[in-house]
């Protein structure tokens, strides 16, 4: 087919609401490692990494070799009969998972993953109300729907009840007004002053994201999660750390991003990243809790072998190569150089997030904080000439979302700063020109 075709297809035979980045949609053709090719021939770096998915490079043949033998295989069996993939793969977490952590319900995406968290919290403390963030995002089923806490991802009108949603900690636009730290981190006690006022005050769990990734890698605190974690405690709730975003190793040193706050949660919740693009999503828990779900538990696809011996390849070359820790030396760099551009652009009005895990938040004006939701999309497609991916996010769509893989080097993060230089040039004198 031709670029157009792909396109004009695109539109007629798939759902509408499934949107695409760019004026003139990127019509994929292959990748290998931190580079992305379209039809046309054009080289991107990709500092987006699909979304936020591809932890080793992508098409990293020490991942594609193994999947491709499994293929060759077994392929499918359903969750009826044990396979060595899975198995393989639930030991593996359950020693790569912190406190007690030990057994898995492997699905296929990050909204099942969700799902399937709230409903064993739920069975496993016999009630019904869940807390959870505004600002994040939890996935695109009823449920899920229902736990985001951004209207433009809420349009389908989520039909669940019992959820309700405290306050994010989201400093630069603090939601108290207030300055952190002499805010004394206000914002997590808003987890209580919800419970009590908006609920039966016994709920059966709270949800976050540790950096909320959809809504601008909005980063709390330090001391945030320790505060919560133990207002849910109180309240007798489970806490369910949603890593789809933040999971392995890609916020620095640590497999899971909760791990930086120092909290152990109840459940934790995985996809993207965990098969280096491959579709899987994970659901760990302690055996007590898993033990609590009730009825036959199915799942078609779950646990499949192919996708199962993508996830442990991706886990044991993350671990073999360290990248923990060079997303910490390479991320703590490309802040270093985010800061920079900082310094030159007006537009960035923050920079924030951990490891490679970093975004920049544009503003009008850095007093008023405006959203500069155009000049954002103007500077994406700006880098994108330039030959360079980035994400978008931010409940005004002003926030570039930054998650290369796992394996750049410093090389990478300059080139991409050479990009973005330029593309921030010519995007402020658009903002500019258009003031006047
Ligand atoms: N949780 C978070 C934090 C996410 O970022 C996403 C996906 N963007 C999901 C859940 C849902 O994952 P999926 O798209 O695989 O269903």
């Amino acid at each position: 087919m031709t670029r157009e075709e792909i396109i004009r297809k695109h539109k007629q035979y798939l759902f509408p609401s499934i949107s695409t980045y760019y004026a003139d949609p990127l019509v994929t053709d292959h990748a290998s490692m931190q580079y992305l090719w379209d039809v046309e021939g054009n080289k991107y770096l990709d500092f987006f990494g699909g979304i936020v998915t591809i932890s080793a490079g992508h098409t990293n043949q020490r991942i594609t070799s193994k999947v491709k033998a499994q293929i060759d295989k077994l392929q499918h069996a359903s969750t009826l009969f044990p396979n060595e993939a899975v198995v393989a793969l639930a030991e593996k977490l359950a020693h790569i998972t912190p406190g007690e952590i030990s057994q898995s319900f492997i699905s296929n995406s990050g909204t099942e993953a969700n799902e399937t968290a709230v409903q064993l919290a739920r069975v496993y403390t016999g009630r019904y109300e869940v807390v959870a963030l505004r600002h994040g995002y939890s996935g695109r089923s009823q449920l899920a729907q229902a736990l985001t806490g951004q209207n433009t991802w809420r349009r389908s009108l989520p039909g669940a009840s019992g959820i309700v949603h405290a306050i994010n900690p989201y400093c630069y636009r603090c939601p108290l007004g207030m300055t952190y730290p002499s805010c004394g981190v206000a914002c997590a006690n808003d987890v209580e002053a919800v419970i009590q006022t908006t609920t039966s005050g016994q709920i059966a769990a709270f949800i976050a994201e540790p950096i909320q990734g959809l809504g601008g890698f909005i980063t709390p605190p330090k001391e945030y999660f320790k505060i919560v974690f133990k207002i849910v405690k109180d309240y007798g709730g489970l806490f369910i750390a949603d890593e789809v975003q933040t999971g392995w190793g890609r916020t620095g040193k640590k497999w899971f991003g909760i791990e930086q706050w120092e909290v152990t949660p109840d459940i934790i919740t995985a996809a993207k990243g965990m098969a280096n693009g491959m579709p899987i999503g994970a659901t760990m828990t302690r055996p007590e809790i898993a033990a609590s779900f009730q009825g036959l538990q199915i799942s078609t696809f779950g646990g499949n072998p192919v996708t199962s011996v993508a996830a442990k390849a991706t886990i044991d070359l993350i671990e073999e190569d360290r990248l923990m820790d060079n997303a910490a030396v390479v991320g703590s760099y490309f802040r270093q150089r985010l800061e920079e551009l900082q310094h030159k652009h007006p537009l960035i009005g923050d920079v924030r997030g951990m490891g490679l895990l970093q975004a920049i938040e544009l503003v009008r004006d850095g007093k008023s904080k405006e959203p500069a939701p155009q000049e954002t999309a103007q500077f994406m497609e700006e880098c994108r000439k330039l030959g360079l991916l980035i994400g978008k996010g931010g409940l005004y769509g002003n926030v570039i979302r930054m998650s290369p893989p796992l394996n750049i080097a410093k090389a990478d993060v300059d080139q991409a700063f050479e990009i973005m230089d330029k593309a921030m040039a010519r995007t402020s004198t658009h903002a500019t020109a258009m003031a006047r």
